[in-house]
């Protein structure tokens, strides 16, 4: 028997509460030695941080999606990993591998069948990537710009994005420029964060809604209005942004972080005023969900991972080291510790 550490959920930071690192804990149980046919024992290497683990962290998740974490059980997330042993024929010793399901475990034993295998060419050996920029969050970017963004080349259209200085954000404005919005702006909480979206990616320009009044620094920014929106937070920021969007023009509805500790449905409802901005000026705001649109996910990597080798998609990430700070990222990653994406490096 081989001792391993897992991560567990402690608590529950109830459906209005923030989480915090505490709602986890680590402890140590045995890994059996013996692995069964189709069975593969991996070591972990990186482990994602996300913002719909949040609803995870309620006894209901309120969605059919994803499922709520039980008390005293392992959690589960991205991640990517390698393997040590396998009576999987599709898999080898030494093969990387991802995973959606991936327990917040130094080793752990998986049925190889729920394991994709990556190639580490695609990220030029950056592994934790296949949980950013080459993986989900990327995706997100990609594809909702794709499916909801409406952008034509030569239009002269401006974007903004919210949450610009996390995973999906950062890249979102970069993505918004590569297919042809003439102008990107950023809307994120601090100025180093501000800084960074226009010195390194590209942004024309950033706004700290921490600071100043942002409709303001928005019409002074966005001269000709706004014709997408890429939308990751929702709240007081995004009922700012859409009323100085243009007759139809087009809101990806990505993600609502500034309400996920509160107990409310999603997407959250707008306030009267604000949805009747949406009718009368025809703006487009319609669910999106990465996941329904799997069919898509080879070829958004292959996009991805050549822009990415081009130089024309520029990758941040913030890198937390070690299994017992997966709650810490977590918290750190809600409260905008992070400048693109929240990587746990599991060292062990
Ligand atoms: P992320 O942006 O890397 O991290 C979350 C960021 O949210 C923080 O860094 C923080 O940055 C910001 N934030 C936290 N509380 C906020 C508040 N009250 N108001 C404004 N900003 C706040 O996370 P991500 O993984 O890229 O996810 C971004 C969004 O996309 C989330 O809403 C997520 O649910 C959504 N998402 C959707 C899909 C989909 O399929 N639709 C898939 C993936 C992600 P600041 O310093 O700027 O506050």
């Amino acid at each position: 028997m081989m001792r391993v550490h897992r991560i567990i959920l402690n608590s529950r930071p109830g459906k209005n509460g923030n989480p915090v690192a505490e709602n986890f804990r680590m402890e140590e149980i045995n890994l059996p030695d013996k692995l069964n046919e189709g069975q593969v024992k991996v070591r972990t290497l990186y482990l994602s941080v996300d913002p719909y683990m949040r609803c995870r962290m309620n006894e209901d998740t309120g969605t059919d999606y994803i499922k709520p974490w039980q008390l005293s059980e392992v959690v589960d997330g991205g991640g990517v990993g390698i393997i040590e042993e396998s009576q999987y024929a599709n898999l080898a010793k030494g093969d990387f591998v991802t995973s959606f399901y991936w327990p917040w475990q130094t080793k752990v034993i998986l049925e190889g069948k729920i394991l994709e295998k990556v190639d580490p060419q695609f990220v030029d050996g950056h592994l934790s990537y296949f949980l950013g920029a080459i993986g989900m969050p990327g995706l997100t970017s990609l594809i909702g710009i794709k499916e909801k963004g409406h952008i034509t080349v030569g239009s002269n259209q401006t974007m903004v994005v919210s949450g610009a200085a996390g995973a999906c954000g950062s890249l979102a404005g970069q993505i918004g420029h590569l297919e042809g919005c003439s102008r990107v702006v950023g809307i994120c909480g601090t100025d180093e964060k501000c800084s960074i979206l226009v010195s390194e990616l590209g942004f024309d320009a950033a706004i700290n809604y921490k600071k100043g009044n942002v409709a303001d620094q928005l019409h002074e920014l966005c001269p000709s209005g706004i014709d997408v929106y890429f939308d990751n937070v929702g709240g007081d920021i995004s009922d700012t942004v859409i009323c100085q969007m243009n007759q139809n023009s087009h809101i990806i509805l990505c993600g609502q972080i500034s309400q996920y500790n509160k107990d409310v449905p999603y997407p959250p409802p707008l306030l009267p005023e604000v949805e009747s901005v949406l009718k009368t000026r025809n703006i487009t705001r319609e669910r999106f969900m990465v996941l329904n649109y799997k069919d898509k996910f080879e070829s958004g990597i292959l996009q991805l991972s050549q822009w990415f080798k081009e130089g024309k998609l520029k990758i941040r990430e913030t890198v937390i080291s070690g299994l017992e700070n997966m709650g810490v990222a977590f918290q750190s990653m809600m409260t905008g510790g992070n400048i693109g994406k929240q990587i746990v490096h599991i060292s062990e």
